[in-house]
């Protein structure tokens, strides 16, 4: 691994050497001694690298067998052994790490801690094909000598190096890094941070890849099971205290509420379930025998929305629909069995808003006396929508001005009873 330039300094270097050793025992001994030892100590540090970290990599490409991880170990153990001691996890202690490695046969691994990539090595070594270890550095100069080292060692397949802060890589090992569950971690950083890192890594909430999926964690974590009110209060907590979600709220919800308790409906129609918080809402004030069709398009919502409907105990009263609105509606009679209902909140994409509507009245779904509600009116907004039932004679309309959920932003609510054509 030596090359030219490396090869033109040391002869340089030598001939520098043998100079100054003729002038040495010459008549200007004094000065010349103390221009021979700065010298040789410039030399010893151009050859020895800057770092430990440094030394202990060269000194693994200079004795180990390139793709052979086997020997990049035991080039590390015998340099940090004989020369210089680093906190790679050892011999000895390695031999631990080996066996509960390879007892727990692990597919998806971290290891928080890489330092030279001793330890990153001395696992890969073992997996199975298709398993990978995550190693996660904070030190940019020791993640590069990592690098160099997992390369060097034919393992660079198996492991990847993400270079940052625990905390913060941590919560994004999901979405970002494709991570499932992990069957095996490797704590070895900070002693200081063992805790904090071992509650993040249990904490289904901050571990989840999306946001809906915090908010369904949430709540699996705080709410009573089987107690609607307590699920809709605890989404409320969490989308006014962490993360804001386009739920109706608390605020408009008790429009909701009290509109809904007006019509005192037998059948209800929900077009955007989002994560099931007005389902949950409505399905608690519903009658018995009464029942709620909610219609999401975005699976991954439903996904979330039946996990919540479940959990709130409301399932034997919702039903979720998946797909797009404009196709359930007309199948509503057919496929679902609705004969028609009695309230429709309509709370999904604004600019299906009339053409929804005018669908509900084609399709015969809506008669007179049905109510509908409309959410997000005055923001983002529904204009068109609220032109259509204020003028085209079918409706009789109510607008309750109110906010957008968790904020003070001004939004309304626009109800529309039926009046029959
Ligand atoms: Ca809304």
């Amino acid at each position: 691994m030596i090359g030219l330039n490396t090869l033109l300094a040391l002869s340089a270097s030598i001939l520098l050497l043998f100079t100054l050793y003729i002038i040495l025992n010459g008549p200007r001994r004094a000065f010349a001694r103390i221009v021979f030892y700065e010298v040789r100590e410039a030399i010893k540090v151009f050859f020895m690298n800057h770092t430990k970290e440094q030394r202990v990599l060269q000194y693994v490409l200079d004795n180990a067998t390139r793709g052979d991880p086997q020997s990049v170990i035991e080039s590390i153990d015998k340099y940090c052994n004989e020369k210089e001691w680093a906190m790679n996890v050892g011999d000895q202690k390695g031999l631990i790490l080996d066996n509960v490695v390879r007892e727990a046969n692990p597919r998806e691994l971290l290891e928080l801690g890489t330092y030279c990539g001793y330890s990153a090595v001395r696992i890969a070594r073992l997996l199975q094909p298709g398993a990978r270890l995550l190693t996660v550095e904070f030190n940019p100069a020791y993640a590069a000598v990592a690098k160099q080292m997992i390369e060097f060692a034919g393992v660079n397949n198996k492991v990847h190096i993400l270079e940052g802060n625990t905390q913060e890589i941590i919560p994004q090992l999901k979405k970002k890094y494709e991570v499932d569950t992990l069957d095996f971690v490797f704590v070895d950083h900070w002693k200081d941070k063992y805790l904090e890192d071992t509650e993040l890594l249990e904490n289904p909430v901050q571990m989840a890849e999306t946001k809906e999926k915090r908010i369904l964690e949430f709540v699996k974590q705080n709410a009573a099971e089987g107690d609607p009110q307590s699920v809709v209060d605890q989404i409320d907590k969490y989308c006014s205290q962490k993360e804001w979600a386009m739920n109706v709220g608390d605020e408009k919800g008790l429009i909701l509420d009290n509109v809904l308790k007006e019509t005192d409906p037998t059948t209800v129609l929900e077009l955007g379930t989002y994560c099931g918080y007005s389902a949950i809402r409505m399905a608690r004030l519903l009658k018995p025998g009464a029942r709620l069709l909610t219609v999401e398009m975005n699976s991954e919502n439903a996904a979330v929305a039946k996990q919540m409907i479940k959990f709130a105990g409301v399932q034997d009263k919702v039903q979720l629909l998946e797909g797009s609105s404009e196709i359930i509606i007309p199948s509503l009679k057919t496929k679902y069995g609705v004969d028609q209902v009695d309230f429709v909140f309509i709370d999904h994409f604004s600019v299906s808003y009339t053409s929804d509507t005018k669908l509900l009245e084609e399709c015969g779904l809506i008669k007179k006396g049905s109510v509908l509600l409309a959410d997000n009116v005055l923001y983002p907004g529904a204009p068109d929508f609220l032109e259509y039932v204020r003028t085209c004679g079918f409706y009789d309309c109510t607008n309750f001005p109110s906010h957008i959920e968790y904020s003070t932003r001004e939004d309304a609510m626009e109800k529309a009873v039926f009046k029959g054509k």
